[in-house]
This record gives structure tokens, C-alpha cells and sequence, in this order.
């Protein structure tokens, strides 16, 4: 394909799709998106299928190839960033004139001993696939988004288990009052058990060890606190910041390699306030569609432009008939309005279809 702009986008989440639909529409532009896994999965539905509902997937090659981007199935494992080459472990490797890393995020199995060998993960489609037939008592560990979806849908689908939140701060703690007075109610009518104020600081066969020592007896432990990146990036050389996150410019491109742009979880990209985006679906697609509009720049001669985004909402589920809309100032922070019940479930719902529209090529 001599003359073309070859774009490889590394990674088929809701960032990397994002940016290979806007890639394919650049004149002069060749897109190659790259992942380890045949098909696309919600991820933001994976408590759903952690609690045995079924999660839509469609096949990533069928349609990316409706778009006219290439797809190549395959564990990127080096970036040669002197040659510009995409390594995977099967030993193809991909020839790149741009690319967009968007890797995304895994669970932090490192967190406390016992996670990696005792805990479960509910951050991918194959941490889903690995959680045991749930029975008995399930500690749900971690009082973020994830940990009260989980601890939601799971009390709602299954109400023989007997679940146990143990979160280091009260559910939704970064929430307004309403939202957070909402969170509890909801967790307590479902029949969670909330232990807040104190961390696990060990997971062993039977359950977990808290910080004021007592002991809780678990069937299954679900980690949610918090997500890691995968090392590539800090592997083959780019600049990361402490967490392995690729540090960018406003334009999105890595500020050590800008042939290389990065979106989704795997950057960190400065939003309003200075503030860091969070990782979300909600800064996956726009971050992923902005590094594509900068290379498309870049390539007719023009400045790439810088992203522009703002926050409007977090929405959280709590079970299929209940959630928390929370309306938030243009940096994120909550204000004091806040949607709940159905309403608030029906919100959330249409919000999740449309991301994966908007990722769907
Ligand atoms: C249960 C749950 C609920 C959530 N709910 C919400 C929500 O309500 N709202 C919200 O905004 N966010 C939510 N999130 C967070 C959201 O899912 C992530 O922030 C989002 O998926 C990040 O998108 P991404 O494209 O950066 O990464 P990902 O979606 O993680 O995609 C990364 C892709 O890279 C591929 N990949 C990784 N490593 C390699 C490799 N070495 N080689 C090849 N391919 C590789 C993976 O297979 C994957 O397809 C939720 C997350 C979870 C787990």
C-alpha cells in the first residue's frame, strides 16, 4: 500500500474503535486495528455478566471490515518505537506510520497478598469467564462505581447470596449527599451488608483479613478497587507516569514519541481543572476519536487541534430497575442534582446502548 499513511490503533475497546471509525474516514490513511480478543464485549456491562445476564458481543473483523479497516487478531507484546513496529506474540509484526495505543485497563492484582491467587476480577470479558459458580457468601471488595454495580446487580439477580461490601470510605464516596444517601438505601434494601471504614489487607482461600483485624469469611471474593494499565508502554520506552499511563500533549500524542497517540484508560489525558480524566467510557470514545481528528491534522498540514471535553454526568446502576444519574460541574465534581430510581435506570441504559453505537464501526 506504498503512499498511504499507515494508522495502526492498538487496542478494540471503546477508545480504539472510536479512533479507527474516524481514522477510516482520512483521505490517504490505511487503518489497522489490532487486539487479543475476536470480538468487541461491553465492557461497562460486565457486572451484568458477572451476575449471569447475557452481554451482547459482535465479531470484531466483520465489522471493522464494513468499514474498510483491517483487523488483525493478536497479544501486542513490544512496540519498536526506532523502526515503528507493532510486535505480537504469535511473531507478525505491523508496520506503523501512526499509532494509537489504547490498551485500556486491567483489574490491580498486586494490590494486597492473596488478591492475585485468592480474589476474582470482573475488569475483562476473561476475568468474567474465570469467576467460580457463585454460592454462599460473596465480599464484594471496593465501594467505587464498580464495586456498587457489582454488589447491585448480584443482590438483585441472585438474592440466595449473602453479599458483603467492605469499603474503605461509604459507597459512592465522591458522590453528593442525595446520590451517596441514595447508594446506601438502595445497597440495604437489595440486602448488602455494608462494612465501611476499613480495607482488606489480606485474601486467603476463605475469605478476607480487614484492618482492624477481624476476619470475614467469603466463597468468592470480587476485587473492584480500582484498575492498573497493562506495561507495554513502559516496557518499550515511552514516557508513562507512576502508574504506566502514557503521559500526552493536549493533542493527545505521547509527549516522548508523538508518532504515537494515546487514549482511553492507557493515558492520561489533562481535562477541565486540570484534573485527569478519569477512566471511563464516557473519556474512551472522545479521547480516542480526538487522537485520530489530531493525526488526520497532522497529515494534511494542518495544527493538531487540542481536545476540548467536559463532563455533564456519572451514571451508576443498581440493579436493572434502580441507579444514580449524578450531574457534575464541567471538571467532574458533583452538584446537587441528582436523578434516581427507574428513571435513573432507564438513563443509564440508553447511555450504555449509545457508547456502544458510537464504538460499533
Ligand atoms: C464492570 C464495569 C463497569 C463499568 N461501568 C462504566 C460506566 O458505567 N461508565 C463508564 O464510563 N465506564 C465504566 N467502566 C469503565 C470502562 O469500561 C473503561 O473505562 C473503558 O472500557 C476504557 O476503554 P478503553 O478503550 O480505554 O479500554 P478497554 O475497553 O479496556 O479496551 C482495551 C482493548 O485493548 C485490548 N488489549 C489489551 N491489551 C492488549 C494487547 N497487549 N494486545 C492486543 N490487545 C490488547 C483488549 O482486548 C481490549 O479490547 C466500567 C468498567 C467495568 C469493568
Amino acid at each position: 500500500m506504498t503512499g498511504e499513511h499507515r494508522i495502526v490503533v492498538l487496542g478494540a475497546g471503546y477508545a480504539g474503535l472510536s479512533a479507527a471509525k474516524r481514522a477510516a474516514k482520512v483521505r490517504g490513511a490505511r487503518v489497522t486495528v489490532i487486539d487479543s480478543r475476536a470480538e468487541f464485549v461491553e465492557r461497562v456491562r460486565l457486572h451484568q455478566a458477572v451476575a449471569g445476564q447475557s452481554v451482547a458481543r459482535w465479531d470484531l473483523r466483520e465489522r471493522l471490515a464494513a468499514k474498510g479497516i483491517d483487523f488483525v487478531r493478536g497479544r501486542a507484546v513490544h512496540i519498536d518505537t526506532d523502526t515503528r513496529r507493532v510486535e505480537l506474540e504469535d511473531g507478525q509484526s505491523l508496520a506503523y506510520d501512526s499509532l494509537v495505543y489504547a490498551l485500556g485497563s486491567v483489574w490491580d492484582a498486586s494490590a494486597v497478598p492473596g488478591v492475585a491467587d485468592h480474589a476474582h476480577s470482573v475488569a475483562t470479558p476473561e476475568d468474567v469467564a474465570r469467576v467460580p459458580a457463585l454460592t454462599g457468601r460473596i465480599a464484594v471488595v471496593g465501594g467505587g462505581s464498580t464495586g456498587i454495580e457489582v454488589a447491585a446487580e448480584l443482590a438483585e439477580t441472585r438474592p440466595d447470596l449473602a453479599i458483603t461490601m467492605i469499603t474503605s470510605e461509604e459507597p459512592g464516596a465522591w458522590l453528593s449527599a442525595k446520590a451517596r444517601a441514595h447508594a446506601a438505601r438502595t445497597l440495604s434494601r437489595l440486602g448488602v451488608e455494608v462494612r465501611s471504614g476499613v480495607k482488606v489487607v489480606e485474601v486467603d482461600r476463605g475469605g478476607v483479613t480487614l484492618t482492624d483485624g477481624d476476619r470475614l469469611a467469603a466463597d468468592t471474593v470480587l476485587w473492584t478497587t480500582g484498575f492498573a494499565v497493562p506495561d507495554l508502554a513502559a516496557r518499550c520506552g515511552l514516557a508513562v507516569d507512576d502508574r504506566g499511563r502514557i503521559l500526552v500533549d493536549a493533542t493527545l500524542r505521547s509527549r516522548s514519541h508523538p508518532e504515537i497517540s494515546a487514549a482511553g484508560d492507557a493515558a492520561v489525558v489533562s481535562g477541565p481543572g486540570d484534573r485527569h480524566l478519569r477512566m471511563a467510557c464516557a473519556t474512551a470514545l472522545p479521547t480516542g476519536k480526538h487522537a485520530a481528528t489530531a493525526i488526520a491534522a497532522t497529515l494534511h498540514g494542518k495544527a493538531a487541534p487540542p481536545l476540548s471535553f467536559r463532563y455533564y454526568i456519572q451514571c451508576i446502576s443498581l440493579g436493572r430497575r434502580d441507579g444514580i444519574i449524578q450531574f457534575v460541574a464541567p471538571d467532574d465534581t458533583p452538584t446537587g442534582t441528582v436523578l434516581t430510581g427507574r428513571p435513573a435506570a432507564w438513563f443509564k441504559e440508553g447511555i450504555v446502548r449509545g457508547a456502544a453505537r458510537t464504538a460499533r464501526p
